[in-house]
């Protein structure tokens, strides 16, 4: 017999004392930072999760309702367009799939053998909820994150965002695309 299970993950994850989570471009390679989005952040921790877990053979049957839309993200120094997930720092997917390992391949290989003679199928449905925290996470450890990088903020969206103090470029609003020039 089929059963549902509803896997639940409280992820924590850690910002700087400004509020600010790191990302990184996966085209030019430079770290930026924007305020902390829940929302926005436990759907592309989830996608990560559920891409993750199905190279480990677990599908997450829900993975394409379970994702709401993606935010574009802007990089602010190159101007790559693209969805948040792609932005993911890779000490964050690192740490995803750290965590990923333990709380659900993990359990699961080992149940997968307890309950082997009678056999599983197993339905998962991934929700991903993160915390965010100045302080260390429980295992396995994500950050501390200094205050590093300057904070811009966007005339034209009022975003707020971070990046690097030795960057003398233009940047641009990882929110609105907006071209800001440095002053
Ligand atoms: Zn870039
Ligand atoms: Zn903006």
């Amino acid at each position: 017999m089929e059963h549902d299970t509803t896997l639940r993950f409280m992820v924590s994850l850690a910002c700087d004392t400004r509020e600010f989570f790191r990302w990184q471009c996966p085209h030019c390679g430079l770290d930026f930072k924007l305020k902390v989005d829940a929302d926005a952040t436990q759907d592309v921790l989830a996608s990560w999760m559920s891409r993750y877990l199905s190279t480990q053979g677990v599908k997450d049957q829900d993975d394409t309702e379970s994702i709401t839309a993606p935010t574009l993200t802007t990089c602010p120094y190159c101007g790559t367009a693209s969805e948040r997930q792609d932005f993911v720092h890779p000490q964050v997917a690192q740490f995803i799939r750290a965590f990923a390992f333990r709380e659900v391949v993990e359990p699961l290989v080992t149940k997968m053998f307890r309950d082997f003679a009678s056999g599983i199928k197993s339905s998962k449905h991934l929700t991903v909820k993160a915390s965010f925290s100045e302080a260390r996470a429980q295992r396995p450890l994500s950050g501390p994150e200094p205050d590093d990088q300057v904070v811009i903020l966007c005339l034209a969206c009022r975003q707020e965002f971070t990046v690097e103090e030795s960057w003398r470029g233009t940047v641009a609003c990882p929110g609105c695309q907006t071209v800001l020039v440095p002053q």
